[in-house]
């Protein structure tokens, strides 16, 4: 929390507007506008939500293919295969954990739709190779960037960079509401369409702007905006966006000198960011020889009472994924992270102090390994 939170909310209360697209959500707009250079922001439920709104933008139909990580968040696959869409999963790079970029032009067919790169960790894919190759083909890319709010990749916001971008602010991610997320539009050709699905089909936004004297049934859409107290909150967070990333990267980086004796020493693996990347320190983890070195340290810290995690589940692995998508080719490097990944505590407020108990910790067990 900013400290701001309350005091925003208590004037949306006060301006007696608590649907959507208000005062806070205009504010809102305008600094993700103005800080991603988006052609058009707007707020939603969710990220998955937005990931939803782009699947419906670009008419995905039954059959049509999108390519994408297995090593990602459900909602990246999901939001498509809502619209009958079947994800195509394509491996990952060992040094940033992202789509393999080299990978992708083999696995298109004529049915491919899409690329939707997932900035993981909030490191960014490689983009130029990525646009490229959408733009030889024909095909649209959808960024994923979830995790990916304050990071650039040469300079550019990440979302900003495809023909549309996806932000979360799920309270697990570095700037929050609780629930939200953003839909960036950077092809303006897309704009008019994304704000009559956003507002249930109809173009109430058109409306309001008196652009039409009455608003009515355009297209298929639903109800994809947030109302005023969650924008009022996410307004405290941006305010304050340029201190919360500033203080995690001061903590990621006294995570990464700490653990660089390990490294050496051939224990774990330490994450890496490409010289194309200004990153947000959106997540610290570590890599462990195998599946049994992974399991025996997330039990030791657990006990040493820190909360580390694993992730995630590959789709290709998963029920669904194994029902409603495909691999392309083999997925050793998924499978392998998947295997022997912990993510570290990280969030504003964190001490040094607790920091050196957390690498003390790790650094106990590794020798034992
Ligand atoms: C968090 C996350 C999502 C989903 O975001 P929500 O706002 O919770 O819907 C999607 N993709 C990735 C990569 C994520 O990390």
């Amino acid at each position: 929390m900013t400290g701001q939170e309350l005091e925003y909310i208590a004037e949306a209360h006060a301006n007696g507007m608590l649907a959507g697209d208000g005062p806070f959500t205009k504010r809102c707009h305008a600094w993700l506008e103005a800080r991603t250079g988006a052609n058009k922001a707007l707020l939603t439920h969710s990220c998955t939500a937005a990931l939803e709104m782009a699947a419906i933008l670009l008419d995905i139909r039954p059959g049509d293919e999108v390519i994408m990580p297995s090593y990602t968040f459900v909602s990246t696959a999901n939001a498509f295969v809502l619209r009958g869409g079947v994800p195509v999963f394509v491996d990952i790079r060992p040094d940033t954990l992202n789509i393999d970029e080299t990978l992708i032009e083999a696995a298109i067919t004529p049915r491919t739709r899409a690329i939707v790169p997932v900035h993981y960790a909030g490191v960014a894919c490689e983009m130029d190779t990525i646009m490229d190759i959408a733009q030889r083909h024909g095909l649209m890319v959808i960024e994923d960037a979830a995790q990916g709010i304050m990071s650039t990749y040469k300079g550019w916001p990440l979302g900003s960079i495809g023909h549309i971008g996806c932000l979360s602010f799920h309270e697990t991610k570095n700037i929050i509401s609780g629930e939200g997320g953003a839909l960036l539009i950077n092809d303006p050709a897309l704009v008019q369409r994304a704000e009559i699905i956003r507002e249930k089909g109809t173009n109430r936004s058109q409306f309001f702007r008196g652009q039409v004297d009455k608003y009515t049934w355009c297209d298929v859409g639903s109800s994809y905006l947030p109302g005023e107290v969650i924008a009022a909150f996410l307004w405290a967070q941006f305010a304050d966006a340029e201190r919360i990333t500033s203080e995690r990267l001061t903590i990621w980086n006294r995570y990464h000198s700490l653990f660089a004796h390990l490294e050496s020493a051939g224990s774990i693996q330490r994450p890496v960011i490409s010289q194309n990347c200004q990153h947000n320190a959106h997540m610290y983890y570590l890599l462990f020889p195998d599946l049994s070195s992974r399991t025996a340290m997330l039990k030791q810290l657990k006990a040493s009472g820190i909360n580390a995690v694993f992730h995630y589940v590959p789709l290709h692995t998963s029920p669904a994924g194994l029902r409603l998508g495909r691999a392309h080719g083999l997925m050793t490097t998924t499978d392998s992270m998947s295997d022997r990944l912990i993510r570290l505590p990280l969030w504003v407020g964190l001490t040094a102090e607790q920091q050196f108990m957390i690498v003390n910790a790790v650094s106990a067990y590794s020798h034992i390994m």
